[in-house]
C-alpha cells in the first residue's frame, strides 16, 4: 500500500514536472522528479579536477610564498562557454539559488573524505562588496557554503570577514580595519571568535587567486587561525 502511494507520488511529481518543468541549471534540459537542479547527465559530465589530494594542484599553487593556507582546491574546472559557466552563470543572474546550493552539497562530498581537509571547523564564504550584494540579493558563495554545511558539520562564521568599500572615514579606523592590499579590503570582526580555528574560505570561482589570498591574509593575522580554501571552479 505504501509504495503503491510513493509510486502514485512520484507518478504525481513527474506529471508535476511536465505541466510546469523544472530545467537542468547545466543544459536546460527538463528535470526528472529525482533530479535536483542538475540532470543526472549533467552530473555524470561535471568537470571535475580529481586533484584535490595533491599539494601541487593548481588553486594551490597560486598561494604558494604568498598566504601560508592549509590546503586549497577546487571541485571544477572552469572553461569558457562550457557547462560550469552556464551553471554559474545561472547562479549569479538568473536567482538559480537551488543550483548554488546543490554545487556546494558536491563541494562538501568532496572534502568529506579527503585527508588535505581534515580538522576544518567553520566556513566562511568569500564576501561580496555590499552594494553588489545589495543589488543580487545575496551572495552566492554564501549558497554554496549552506550546501557544503548539509554535509559537514561547519560552524558558519561569515560575519567574521567583511568586504568594504574604502572611504576616508574606514582607514582612520586604523588598527581596527587592517587593509591587505589597495585592491582588497577585507576586515576581520570578533576576532575572539575566530582564534583557534581552521575555517574553510569558500567562493564560487577562483582564478588568480587575488581576492581568496587577500581574504586569506586577513583572517591569519588572528593568532592560532587556520584557512583551507575551497572553490566550486578553478579557471
Ligand atoms: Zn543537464
Amino acid at each position: 500500500m505504501r509504495k503503491a502511494a510513493t509510486v502514485a507520488g512520484l507518478w504525481a511529481a513527474d506529471l508535476w514536472s511536465l505541466l510546469a518543468p523544472r530545467r537542468c541549471s547545466g543544459c536546460d534540459t527538463a528535470l526528472l522528479s529525482h533530479e535536483e537542479s542538475l540532470c543526472d547527465g549533467c552530473l555524470e559530465e561535471l568537470p571535475l579536477t580529481r586533484f584535490n589530494d595533491d599539494p601541487f594542484n593548481a588553486v594551490e599553487r597560486l598561494f604558494h610564498g604568498k598566504v601560508p593556507l592549509t590546503a586549497a582546491g577546487a571541485l571544477m574546472r572552469f572553461s569558457a562557454h562550457g557547462m560550469v559557466q552556464r551553471i554559474l552563470h545561472r547562479i549569479k543572474y538568473a536567482h538559480d539559488l537551488e543550483a548554488a546550493v546543490v554545487l556546494g552539497r558536491l563541494m562538501g562530498q568532496e572534502l568529506r573524505d579527503r585527508p588535505r581537509f581534515a580538522g576544518i571547523d567553520s566556513v566562511i564564504a568569500v564576501p561580496l562588496h555590499p552594494r553588489k550584494e545589495r543589488k543580487r540579493g545575496y551572495n552566492q558563495s554564501r549558497l554554496l557554503a549552506d550546501g557544503l554545511r548539509e554535509v559537514l558539520p561547519l560552524e558558519p562564521l561569515h560575519r567574521c570577514l567583511q568586504r568594504v568599500e574604502r572611504t576616508s572615514t574606514q582607514t582612520r579606523k586604523g588598527r581596527l580595519a587592517r587593509w591587505s592590499n589597495v585592491k582588497e579590503a577585507f576586515v576581520v570582526q570578533d576576532e575572539a571568535v575566530l582564534r583557534g580555528r581552521h575555517v574553510l574560505l569558500v567562493d564560487d570561482v577562483v582564478t588568480t587567486g587575488a581576492t581568496a589570498e587577500a581574504c586569506a591574509t586577513v583572517l591569519l593575522a588572528t593568532p592560532g587561525t587556520r584557512v583551507s580554501l575551497f572553490a566550486a571552479a578553478c579557471a
